[in-house]
């Protein structure tokens, strides 16, 4: 089981065979296995970056309500190191950020070198939920993709890695988490009325969703479209492309500073000479 970025210019498939499970899919045991390795690999790989300094990796995650995004930060980005992972969530803009363009707010928050961003929603709201509530015209939206593919080819030239991810449930799944939500008192803050009014609009929400990814699908910034009605399963996919491209980019630990020896000759020395400060 893996994932492969979706071919540029190509239409996912978002309908109900695209978010279950694949069928090679391994039981639970072993697909926690699989993500405690994983996660093993990707913190080695996160301190190299860390420590190298000089390249970052941006990770988009898009999904309708109880898409899983939450959860895919807990239990994939949760493993690695807090100190070098940046997790930014993108909520309805606030005043301030209406009155800039919609990538003020977002290039903000583009990880610096040495550190892994993670985008709990992002840009892409911009020709999301703003085209499906027409929030703004058509001639506002649609030049938007080749806004956001300017805007990413800029970033990747300078050094960050994109991974787009668009966590792909089915409308039965979200079905079953929204009463989830509902019936479990803990979970209610996570219930927002207006999700039945987004639900209602599903079949706009796929349209928008597929042509935002045939329109900005890159060789540079891919998108993956995750099968996300079982969650290991879309963890240990995530995990996998993540480590996957770390692997590749192949971190390295800086060169040691010249003088290595001499200077650890001089502190083990201060032991056995009794150690410590001199006064
Ligand atoms: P949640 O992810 O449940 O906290 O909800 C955040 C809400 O903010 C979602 O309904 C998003 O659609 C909305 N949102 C995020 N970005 C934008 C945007 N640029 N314009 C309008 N709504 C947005
Ligand atoms: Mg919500």
């Amino acid at each position: 089981m893996r994932l492969d970025p979706l071919p540029p210019g190509t239409a996912p498939a978002l309908d109900d065979a695209a978010a279950a499970a694949p069928p090679e899919a391994p039981d639970k045991d072993e697909l926690r296995d699989r993500l405690a390795q994983l996660g093993q690999r990707m913190a080695q790989l996160q301190e190299a970056l860390y420590a190298e300094g000089k390249r970052a990796m941006l990770i988009v995650l898009q999904a309708r309500d109880t898409g899983g995004k939450d959860g895919a930060i807990r239990h994939v980005f949760g493993r690695l190191n807090p100190l070098g992972v940046e997790v930014t969530t993108f909520k309805v803009p606030t005043p301030l950020e209406l009155r800039h363009d919609y990538l003020w707010r977002v290039h903000q928050r583009v990880p610096p070198a040495g550190l892994i961003g993670v985008f709990n929603r992002s840009h892409y709201e911009d020709v999301l939920v703003v085209r499906v509530h027409r929030l703004v015209p058509k001639e506002v939206w649609e030049p938007r993709y080749e806004q956001i593919n300017a805007f990413e080819r800029h970033l990747v030239a300078n050094g960050i890695t994109i991974l787009k991810f668009c966590l792909h449930i089915s409308a039965e799944e979200q079905r079953k988490r929204l009463i989830a939500r509902l019936r479990d008192p803990s979970k209610h803050w996570k219930f927002n009325p207006g999700d039945l009014n987004e639900r209602a609009r599903w079949q706009d929400y796929t349209d928008a969703y597929a042509d935002a990814i045939r329109a900005t699908g890159t060789a540079d910034a891919p998108w993956y479209v995750v099968p996300a009605d079982r969650k290991p399963v879309r963890d240990v996919l995530i995990a996998q492309v993540v480590v996957e491209t770390l692997e590749r980019m192949g971190p390295r630990y800086p060169p040691s500073e010249t003088g290595v020896t001499e200077l650890l000759a001089q502190l083990e020395g201060e032991a056995t000479s009794g150690g410590g400060r001199r006064e």
